[in-house]
């Protein structure tokens, strides 16, 4: 399939899960993408499977001269910039308020919320020109979910992405630019090998008694592969009137 074909796609965290499954489908598609995370070595690896049509830049998304530069550099290798991923993110440090230091809170704010503002920001002169599409990931959690103890930095971050993406999209409409967040429940990624959940929120954690069928659809978590389907349709043309809205991806799990 080449629906994207002469598509020009930057990713953020697009070394694992979601952002790589995102990255390969476009790529599938035809797309010319632009690859940026913290992980040189997965980057590395997957440039090497696909060649002249990924371009990477290793950087830490927190650092906002190094993101801002590496969107120029991206965009000037693709020739320009149509579709926007912002999924780059981590779950941070679980614990209660009272334990939270405050760079922890900072670390999981500046990773997930403030490098949504930075990559938008950066994209926002290259795009305006021809219009496109920005998809953000956000998350069930600080939108419909919030017994997740201990994420409370987590879930403020995700709550935040939504409404930037809501007010983006207003103000991005001029130039033609549509702008969706995404709500993943659980999905299968590296993102829970990274989680400092420290034994404290036992302390604060009230019982959250869920149904056998937690996962109400097919009793199954996500795969990263169904939201990087989701990404595609968002930024594909049939999706024309989609903008400001945010999509649940969870199997009806927040529901519950
Ligand atoms: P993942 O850990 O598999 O991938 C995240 C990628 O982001 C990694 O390659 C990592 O190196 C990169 N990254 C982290 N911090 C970075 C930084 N400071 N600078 C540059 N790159 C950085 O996780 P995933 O599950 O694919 O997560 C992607 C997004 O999906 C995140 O925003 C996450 O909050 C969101 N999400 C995930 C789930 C889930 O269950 N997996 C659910 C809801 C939302």
């Amino acid at each position: 399939m080449q629906g994207f074909k002469h598509k020009r796609v930057i990713i953020t965290g697009a070394a694992s899960g979601i952002g790589r499954a995102t990255a390969e489908q476009f790529i599938q598609q035809g797309a010319q993408v632009g690859l940026i995370d913290l992980n040189e070595e997965e980057l590395v690896e997957i440039k090497q499977a696909f060649g002249d049509a990924a371009h990477i830049e290793a950087v830490d998304v927190t650092d906002s001269d190094g993101l801002q530069s590496a969107v120029t550099k991206l965009a000037s290798s693709l020739g320009g910039l149509d579709i926007l991923h912002v999924n780059a993110g981590i779950n941070g440090t679980f614990t209660p308020i009272e334990e939270l230091t405050i760079d922890e809170w900072d670390q999981t704010i500046n990773t997930n919320l403030r490098s949504t503002f930075l990559t938008v920001k950066a994209a926002v002169p290259i795009m305006k020109a021809n219009g496109g599409s920005i998809v953000i990931t956000s998350s069930v959690n600080g939108n419909r979910i919030f017994s997740n103890f201990g994420a409370s930095a987590y879930s403020t971050s995700k709550a935040g992405q939504v409404a930037f993406a809501k007010m983006a999209a207003l103000e991005l409409s001029g130039y033609n630019i549509r702008v969706n967040v995404i709500c993943p429940g659980a999905i299968a990624t590296n993102i829970d090998d990274r989680t400092d959940v420290e034994p404290e929120v036992a302390s604060i954690e009230i019982p959250v008694d869920y149904p056998e069928r937690s996962r109400p659809l097919r009793q199954e978590t996500g795969v990263p592969e169904q939201v990087a389907n989701l990404v595609l349709f968002l930024s594909s043309e049939a999706a024309g009137n989609i903008s400001g809205t945010e999509v649940y991806i969870d199997g009806a799990e927040s529901l519950l």
